[in-house]
């Protein structure tokens, strides 16, 4: 279903997508060696309804929690668990919410303690590579350009596109066409319009690109268990030009990453 939004729409989408942002930011308050990720969980729910939503991933296709996170090679869909975060990891934060009707879904992924070198330019360049993606959401467009910049940016560095999970549409249901893949080529797939809203995240790994689905039915891994980087926005196709639903700027202030 790709069903385009009002601006009204797209405003509350952007509620959304700010409680999300904000959400993210107090887990990253709490990000440091030591700490349980169920914990980061635990407070992100509380954050959340405090703010009067519900959390959007919480029993959404069965996922029992209200965050995602992925610890070092886990790409997405990991549990909070009581594993406790170690200097050098890096951990993914996918946080989903329901609000007005709508959804929110964004991922940021933080740096526990000192990382190494190498790790620090896989979360720069993912991160950059979701910047270049959301400039490509321009009215007339395709969906070939986002994932072809995205692609084209993260290879050069040595790092690969996880193909098998992509971007997605984002309206009254979490995951509505069209689907946003971090690979492409330039002029290919659905064409972009006004009022279209999409989620855009690259989940790129520092080694080769395959993943494999690990037994408790969720939590997505690197074959080769190198780490994997996961940014997300939400962006709006809005006046024919993209408008960053999502904003880091919660997370930068904190000068913490
Ligand atoms: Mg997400
Ligand atoms: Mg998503």
């Amino acid at each position: 279903m790709l069903r385009l939004k009002t601006s009204e729409e797209i405003a509350i989408l952007k509620e959304n997508a700010i409680l999300v942002s904000k959400t993210l930011a107090e887990v990253g308050k709490l990000i440091e060696p030591g700490v349980t990720t169920k914990k980061l969980n635990d407070v992100a729910e509380q954050f959340i309804r405090d703010n009067g939503a519900v959390p959007g991933f919480l029993n959404y296709g069965g996922f029992p929690y209200t965050l995602c996170i992925s610890v070092n090679d886990v790409v997405v869909h990991g549990f909070p668990s009581n594993y406790t975060l170690k200097d050098g990891d890096i951990v993914s934060v996918d946080c989903g919410t329901i609000y007005k009707g709508f959804y929110g879904d964004s991922a940021y992924t933080f740096p526990v303690g000192n990382i190494d070198e190498e790790t620090a330019k896989l979360l720069k360049v993912t991160k950059e590579s979701l910047s270049l993606g959301a400039q490509k959401a321009v009215a007339g467009n395709r969906i070939g350009d986002i994932g072809n910049a995205i692609q084209k940016y993260v290879e050069q560095f040595g790092f690969s596109v996880v193909r098998e999970m992509v971007g997605h549409g984002i309206g009254k249901n979490l995951h509505e066409s069209p689907e946003v893949p971090n690979y492409g080529k330039p002029g290919h797939g659905k064409k972009l319009a006004d009022g279209m809203v999409i989620c855009i995240e690259p989940m790129i790994n520092a080694g080769k690109k395959d993943i494999y689905l690990a037994p408790d039915g969720w939590s997505v891994c690197t074959v080769d268990r190198k780490k994997s980087a996961h940014f997300e926005w939400m962006v709006a196709v809005h006046n024919g030009a993209p408008e960053v639903l999502t904003t880091f700027d919660y997370i930068e202030t904190l000068n913490k990453f």
